[in-house]
């Protein structure tokens, strides 16, 4: 299989996909993590804004008290110095703070706000402090003036900060507690800077205001009474914050701070209060003491009733800045809170966008992978797979699409292995897989259990045509050697015999030729039903072909009974049949060959084939056994075909010649040649000693042209002889040599062969030779006459032959057997021999008379009409080289 490109599985694209989907919300997430901190940053910021602005507020204040306290310290010295000793003691001029609690109080202040610049500058002021004059208020101003600015700035920096805060925070109450603060701060600024200017102003002889610091008093005092109504005004309706503006409000010390600037500020408009010439110079002797000391105590009243009211307006600050710390505290719990909400649902969103893509991994990716699994094993041809059919409905049709697939190919695999074993019962034959596949399936499966059926039942056929006989349906040749096989191997085992029958039907040949070949197939099969009768039960009759019936029969216990057995049916086959309305008595031989351990199938055979050859060789109707005498005598026929074979190939045979002598004038007008073989052991051996061996093969044949050729020869070495030349020769041929088209191709080839008067050679055959088929052999000697040579019928008389047959036979000559010439005395055998001789003068065939042994039978022969005489009375057989002394021998013509 080519490995497929690189591509992402299921289950990674699903879990790229899942964080690419997650990335948005990841984006959301931190937005609003961002969004919270920044909360969170917001409200810190107020608070620590709020708390340095507390931090600011008090500063001026204390520096105020540092100063005045040093101031005071200074002047009550410089006074005490001025007073006489003795008044010294009466002067009580206490200090309402030291200098040095006051420094520690700024200090401390200064630390807590952690700014160099702030240090650097109180340290430059104090510097100047010591090194100046306490009563040049520049000088004051030169050393405060820096602190004061940054102190201004510093506040409105952080109340901006405060403010950005506030609204950073998005938190409305923060906003309004920081608007609050704001307020609250303005107020104590205000307040304090009332308090320097009030002070600067009452306190004219010893620090000298300018015309600044008056106006500013009065615009500070609208300021206060207008900055406290908007701060009532935006002040929560109660709570804490509440309770600290009604403990400044209804503060005595306010109300007599008030009355105090507001007096002020009217005896200032009013004129009523003296003031110096701003930048005037103290002069200590002009000062008033005693009006000095009450307004020592009034300034002392006023600042203390200051610093009550600051302290509340602190108070308040305070409370603004303990619930801005609340609520900051509350929105940065709140804003973390929604940090950690919005990290939980970023956590939570990741969980279940991880669980989502492992679900949908689980869901689609494991389903996907397992049918690609199956997929890729299915490519490889494994059927054994089953995709579960889970998952989303996609996949879900997908598997059961691919379970079905994979069930129709199993069917199909099933079907072509039911296909393959021929299992055609095999119900998965009738399944139906769905779709075209199904259809196709369906129908190659129909055709092949069709084509499979059909080869079945043709086989069957075959098998029953390979193994029976077509005519009569017994056993054939084949069926017969194999239960013959299987008999004598059963015999062999329990010690009994096998015979097997051989049935011919001696004269077939003749109701063939009588009746026809449908009335020869009637017999057939009517003898073949009689042989299923009359055969015991277990035997098998068989058909070899032709006229050849056999019977297989097992057990038999000894030859007696296979004898009696074939007695049996012969008797039963042999009952008279009606044939096309003619009765016919059947006639056949038996020959019985019996099992033997030493004997194959075809060894039993060829023993009853020999016995019924023997039956019908002597004559047919008989039955014969076949014993060791009878196959001593096949051996022996066998070993002398051999022997007549070797005598061929080295020219053992000669022909000899006995005179035909013409009864009209005695003189020779013909030889027939007779065979003899000069054996190397046995000396000269005639015809009979080697002609009927020959006769039962084809050897016979091969004698016969042996004898044509000789013939031939002699003929051709006659030719110009001019005792000789006229002299026919005649050859006799077996009746084998019909069996074969050949004859006259042979007589043709002779007469080529050795050029010669074709007209010359007489062919003689017996009449037997020529009625087992005779229109065949009828036409094989009209061919021979056509060439020019002659037909000779020879011993007639002896067989069935007819006289009448001779006129629809090609026959020149007919030779009467030797057996009527010894019979000649006999009146009737003369009349018969008269009467065939007149039938052949009649159709125009030559006669000759055989055995013509005496004076006597050469006188009646001629008397009675015959044209030729043979016999030893003119001369025995003798070599060609003899011939002419045996006929100059013979009787004078
Ligand atoms: P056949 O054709 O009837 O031949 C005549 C036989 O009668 C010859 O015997 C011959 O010697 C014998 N014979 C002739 N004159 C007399 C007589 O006056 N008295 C007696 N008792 N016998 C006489 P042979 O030569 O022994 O032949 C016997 C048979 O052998 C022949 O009978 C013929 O049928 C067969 N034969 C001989 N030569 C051949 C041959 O070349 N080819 C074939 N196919 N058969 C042959
Ligand atoms: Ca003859
Ligand atoms: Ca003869």
């Amino acid at each position: 299989m080519a490995t497929p490109r690189r591509s992402p599985s299921i289950a990674l694209s699903l879990s790229v996909l899942c964080v690419l989907l997650l990335l948005p919300f990841v984006g959301v997430s931190v937005d609003h993590w961002q969004a919270a901190s920044a909360r969170v940053e917001s409200a810190e910021q107020v608070v620590r804004a709020a708390d340095r602005i507390d931090a600011l507020l008090r500063l001026p204040s204390a520096i105020d008290d540092e100063i005045f306290a040093g101031g005071y310290e200074r002047g009550r010295e410089e006074l005490l110095s001025q007073l006489p000793e003795a008044a010294r003691p009466f002067v009580t001029l206490d200090a309402v703070v030291t200098s040095e609690d006051a420094s520690a109080r700024v200090d401390e202040l200064v630390a807590s706000l952690d700014d160099p610049d702030l240090a650097d500058l109180v340290d430059e002021a104090r510097t100047v402090l010591a090194n100046g004059v306490g009563s040049d208020v520049e000088n004051l101003r030169r050393a405060f003036g820096p602190i004061s600015t940054w102190v201004t700035d510093a506040i409105e920096r952080e109340v901006v900060a405060m403010n950005a805060g506030a609204s950073g925070t998005g938190d409305r109450s923060i906003a309004h507690l920081a608007r609050l603060g704001e307020a609250t701060a303005d107020l104590q600024l205000t307040l304090s800077g009332m308090e320097w200017r009030w002070t600067t102003i009452v306190a004219g002889d010893f620090f000298p205001s300018t015309i600044d610091d008056r106006m500013l008093f009065t615009h500070s005092l609208i300021a206060f009474e207008t900055q406290a109504v908007l701060l009532e005004q935006s002040l929560p309706s109660a709570g804490p914050i509440r309770d600290r503006w009604l403990d400044l409000d209804r503060s005595p010390s306010l109300a007599g701070l008030l009355d105090q600037y507001r007096s002020t500020a009217e005896a200032m408009t009013a004129g009523d209060l003296e003031l110096p010439e701003p930048g005037a110079t103290i002069d200590l002797a002009t000062v008033d003491f005693v009006a000095a000391t009450q307004l020592g105590s009034t300034i002392t009243d006023t600042i203390e009733r200051s610093d009550a009211v600051s302290a509340d307006v602190d108070a308040l600050l305070d409370a603004v800045v303990g619930a801005l710390r609340t609520e900051a505290a509350l929105a940065v719990a709140r804003a973390q809170e929604e940090r950690s909400t919005t990290l939980g649902w970023l956590g939570l969103s990741a969980a279940l966008f991880g669980l989502a893509t492992v679900g949908v991994a689980a869901l689609i990716g494991r389903p996907v992978r397992r049918m690609a699994d199956a997929a890729a094993r299915l490519s490889e041809g494994d059927l054994d797979v089953r995709v579960p059919e889970r998952g989303p409905k996609e996949l879900l049709v997908g598997s059961r699409a691919l379970n079905q697939a994979l069930q129709s190919l199993k069917t199909a695999e099933k079907q072509a292995n039911a296909l393959a074993e021929e299992r055609l019962d095999d119900p998965v034959l009738d399944e139906r897989a769905p779709g075209h596949l199904g259809a196709s399936l369906q129908t190659a499966v129909e055709r092949l259990t069709g084509a499979l059926t059909d080869r079945e039942r043709i086989q069957v056929e075959l098998e029953y045509e390979a193994t029976h006989d077509g005519l009569t349906k017994l056993a054939n040749r084949r069926a017969v050697l194999d239960h013959l096989g299987m008999a004598t191997a059963r015999a062999e085992r329990a010690g009994h015999l096998a015979a097997l029958l051989f049935i011919d039907l001696d004269d077939f040949k003749l109701i063939n030729d009588a009746h026809g070949h449908h009335a020869g197939d009637v017999v057939l099969t009517e003898i073949a039903d009689r042989l299923e009768r009359a055969k015991r039960s277990g035997d098998l009759a068989g058909r070899l072909g032709g006229d050849e019936f056999v019977l297989v029969a097992e057990p038999v216990a000894h030859a007696e009974e296979a004898m009696r057995l074939a007695e049996r049916i012969q008797r039963e086959v042999t009952q008279p049949l009606l044939v096309d309305g003619t009765t016919v008595v059947p006639r056949v031989s038996i020959g019985v060959g019996l099992s033997d351990a030493s004997l194959s199938p075809d060894e039993i055979m060829r023993d009853a084939d020999l016995a019924v050859f023997r039956a019908k060789s002597e004559g047919g109707g008989l039955l014969y056994l076949c014993d060791e005498d009878l196959r001593a005598e096949v051996r022996h026929r066998a070993a002398m075909e051999d022997e007549i074979r070797r005598g061929i190939a080295r020219d053992e045979f000669e022909l000899f010649f006995q005179p035909g002598i013409r009864s009209s004038d005695q003189s020779m007008v013909s030889v027939e040649g007779l065979i003899r073989w000069r054996h190397p052991e046995r000396g000269l051996v005639g015809p009979g000693g080697f002609i009927p061996i020959a006769e039962m093969s084809d050897l016979i044949v091969e004698l016969d042209n042996w004898v044509l050729a000789a013939a031939g020869r002699q003929l051709a070495a006659w030719r110009d002889d001019p005792l000789l030349g006229h002299v026919k020769i005649a050859v006799n041929i077996s009746a084998q040599h019909f069996n074969g088209p050949g004859l006259a191709v042979d007589v043709r080839s002779v007469v080529d062969a050795y050029d010669f008067d074709p007209a010359l050679l007489v062919i003689e055959v017996t009449e037997t030779a020529l009625l087992s088929d005779i229109d065949v052999a009828a036409k094989e000697l009209a061919a021979i006459q056509a060439l020019g040579s002659r037909i000779a019928l020879d011993d007639f008389g002896t067989g069935f032959m007819s006289i009448s047959h001779l006129r629809s036979l090609p026959v020149d000559v007919v030779k009467i057997d030797a057996s009527f010439t010894m019979d000649l005395a006999n009146p009737e055998t003369r009349s018969l021999m008269e009467l065939i001789i007149e039938t052949g003068h009649v159709l125009g065939i030559s006669v000759t008379v055989e055995g013509v042994e005496t004076a006597e039978d050469v006188a009646v022969s001629r008397e009675i009409g015959a044209d030729t005489f043979q016999g030893y009375h003119f001369g025995r057989p003798v070599p060609a080289s003899e011939l002419l002394a045996t006929v100059s021998r013979a009787p004078a013509r």
